[in-house]
């Protein structure tokens, strides 16, 4: 059989440990037998950006930039024990942060349903997508303590020295104050980010805050998601038969218990750090939870929600057989490799994405899977098999 031909490369950042491992073993399995894959190779694994300091993740990012499809391995976001571990020059930064802050991309988070691994919430029938935003409020909030007696203002200067003073309050015994911020810019980016996926996903999109509390922090969320649905896409939504949904979040949790799946939920940044882990474990694993990043001009970069797999990468370094889940990963290249399809016209490749994320399920579906979902699945021909018999089984259903 000829190799399915690509035009463009998709760029290929490598990362660490266990997810490192794995991915050689995807693209030497999965993708290599069947694809003529070219890419734009970037080594974000630690020791790479420590010896580049860190220049590597700056090109990785500027070079998705400029090709437009992305392709990520998991990575070490070093600590303290990295530090030591790897014998850092510093603690280098998140490279999904500074990847995020070049891109001015939203996180969207799906998981991966199959039969067999029944969702907690009985009634979820399709994923449900969790879009984060990911720009301030409480992640660059500023906080104090104070003491009994203090009184706080919030004082906001204007460029031309005016200023306006409210009171917060007058403590009169000690308490705490926090300060947050965010951008109307950032929001608009949010916004259009999640209104661009609803319309690739075709699926409804849902958003929610407490703007009847916070009458002008959350409102002004509401006000601009409701502009520019207003503004520019409206028609686009209407032509595609999905729908823009804006309610309370309390009522959105409630609704999306209720739901049976299948739309976007957009959240601010607090609401889908915390949502997006009960989304995942409710729907089964965190090894099942797919995640783009998506920039508000059309720029995707794929990877999978989960991290470097640590504990198993020393087992596996110890000669010990591991039973690691690489769905995740392999829906990170086949996203990767369909958006790709799609730009370039290279309808084989698309379906070829298609193909290999079936296999995937249908081998889950056929009993055999990985120990985590395993330890999940409620099939009566279960077998848990290692992650190279996994492979090796899907490579078989393609
Ligand atoms: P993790 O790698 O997501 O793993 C946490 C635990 O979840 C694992 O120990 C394992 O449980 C289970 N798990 C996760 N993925 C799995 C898979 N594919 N198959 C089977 N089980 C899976 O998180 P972590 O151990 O907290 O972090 C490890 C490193 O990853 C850290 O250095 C962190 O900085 C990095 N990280 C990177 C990203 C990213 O690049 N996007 C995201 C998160 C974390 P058991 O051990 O119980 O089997
Ligand atoms: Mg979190």
């Amino acid at each position: 059989m000829a190799k399915i031909q690509m035009k463009t490369p998709l760029v290929e950042m490598d990362g660490d440990e266990m997810t490192r491992v794995i991915w050689q073993y995807i693209k030497d399995i999965l993708i290599l037998p069947f694809v003529d894959l070219k890419t734009e190779y970037y080594d974000l694994g630690l020791v790479k950006r420590n010896e580049t300091d860190d220049q590597i993740t700056i090109d990785a990012a500027n070079a998705t930039k400029r090709l437009g499809v992305a392709v990520k391995c998991a990575t070490i976001t070093p600590n303290a024990e990295r530090v030591k571990e790897y014998n850092l020059k510093q603690m280098w930064k998140s490279p999904n942060g500074t990847i995020r802050a070049i891109l001015d991309g939203t996180v969207f988070r799906t998981p991966i349903v199959v039969k067999g691994v029944t969702p907690y919430v009985p009634g979820w029938k399709a994923p449900i997508t969790i879009a984060r935003h990911a720009y301030g409020d409480v992640y660059k909030g500023v906080e104090v303590k104070v003491p009994d007696g203090g009184k706080a203002e919030l004082v906001v200067t204007d460029k031309d020295g005016g200023e306006t003073r409210i009171p917060i309050h007058e403590f009169k015994t000690a308490g705490i104050v926090q300060g947050i911020h965010n951008i109307d810019k950032s929001i608009e980016s949010f916004a259009r980010a999640c209104f661009n996926y609803a319309l690739d996903l075709k699926q409804d999109l849902w958003f929610a805050t407490k703007d009847t509390i916070s009458k002008v922090y959350d409102h002004r969320f509401k006000d601009i998601f409701a502009e520019i649905y207003e503004n520019e896409y409206k028609d686009r939504f209407e032509k595609a038969g999905i729908s823009y949904f804006y309610t309370l979040i309390d009522d959105a949790v409630a609704r999306v218990i209720r739901s049976n799946g299948g739309f976007i939920w957009a959240c601010k940044n607090y609401d889908g750090d915390v949502m997006s882990d009960m989304i995942a474990t409710a729907f089964g694993s965190l090894a099942m939870m797919t995640s783009v990043l998506v920039s508000p001009d059309g720029i995707y970069e794929y990877e999978a929600a989960h991290g470097t797999v640590q504990r198993h990468y020393y087992a596996h370094l110890r000669g010990e057989e591991t039973s690691t889940n690489p769905v995740a990963t392999i829906f990170a290249w086949t996203g990767a490799l369909r958006k790709r399809g799609e730009l370039d016209g290279l309808t084989d490749l698309m379906d070829f994405a298609d193909r290999l994320e079936k296999a995937c399920i249908k081998t889950i579906e056929d009993g055999v899977m990985t120990k985590e979902t395993y330890l999940l699945s409620d099939l009566p021909n279960k077998r848990q098999v290692n992650t190279m018999e996994f492979l090796k089984e899907i490579a078989a259903r393609i």
